[in-house]
């Protein structure tokens, strides 16, 4: 089976350095990184997404398939989860089905099935695209492809896992960002080691929120820095925090 290419479409950002994130005077928002799969199916060419990110994006995306053929052909859109702003141009694709940790379905219909159901070897149309379920991470489904690619190796799309590389966002920035938007950080901690120790031969990891992907080097500084001061405070307050909760929870159950 021939290895698909990946290339990306639209490269993530946050804040005021990315022009099309300006909401208002001083309101930023993001844009989401975009990936796109090629792949082989009996012979043809077709194409999966990996995200669609947020709606201005979708000239980009459009732009990007049309270099390499058809938009009827993007077959699938690969969720890494369901935050507003990855999934806005997705009705757009309307020939496409949408794989998600939430419930995978075809556009347009009302009913979802599982992707472990749709799919039992882990792996969608090629043995080369694989997913991991890892489900309540950053969000409450969260999924990251494995694409063993010819043009960039082994590649990861790791949506908001890791938002950007500590390069760009230093760990106090990181706890701040994961005390806003992630469900439970010592799942991501565990889920990034995992992920590190998984892939010995992974060439690059394409972050939601970052417009460069990170080496293994990077995963590895990312998990070394939750590892440490200040990761390791929030870590400990969110157990306590979750404990209290539970607590609350058994009076009430
Ligand atoms: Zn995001």
């Amino acid at each position: 089976m021939a290895k698909p290419k990946v290339y990306i479409l639209e490269k993530g950002g946050f804040g005021e350095s990315d022009h099309q994130a300006k909401l208002g005077d001083g309101a930023y928002s993001c844009v989401t990184t975009v990936g796109l799969i090629e792949y082989e199916k009996e012979g043809e060419n077709k194409f999966m997404l990996v995200d669609t990110g947020v709606a201005s994006s979708l000239e980009n995306i459009k732009k990007g398939i049309l270099e390499l053929g058809k938009i009827e052909d993007v077959t699938h859109i690969l969720m890494t989860h369901y935050d507003q702003d990855h999934p806005q141009s997705n009705s757009f694709f309307k020939n496409s089905l949408v794989i998600s940790g939430a419930g995978t379905a075809r556009q347009g219909t009302p009913s979802f099935g599982s992707v472990e159901a749709l799919y039992p070897n882990g792996f969608i149309e090629n043995e080369n695209i694989k997913f991991v379920n890892v489900g309540r991470t950053h969000s409450r489904d969260e999924m990251y492809y494995v694409v063993d690619s010819e043009n960039e190796g082994l590649v990861i799309f790791a949506g908001d896992l890791m938002f950007a590389p500590l390069t760009e966002l230093d760990a106090p920035t990181q706890v701040t960002f994961d005390k806003g938007f992630t469900i439970d950080v010592v799942k991501k901690y565990i889920v990034l080691k995992e992920m590190y120790e998984k892939y010995p031969e992974l060439k690059k990891i394409f972050v939601g929120h970052s417009r460069t992907p990170l080496t293994r080097e990077n995963l590895k500084e990312y998990i070394d820095a939750m590892g440490k001061e200040p990761y390791t405070s929030y870590m400990k307050e969110f157990i306590s925090e979750l404990r209290k909760r539970v607590d609350e929870y058994e009076k009430i159950v």
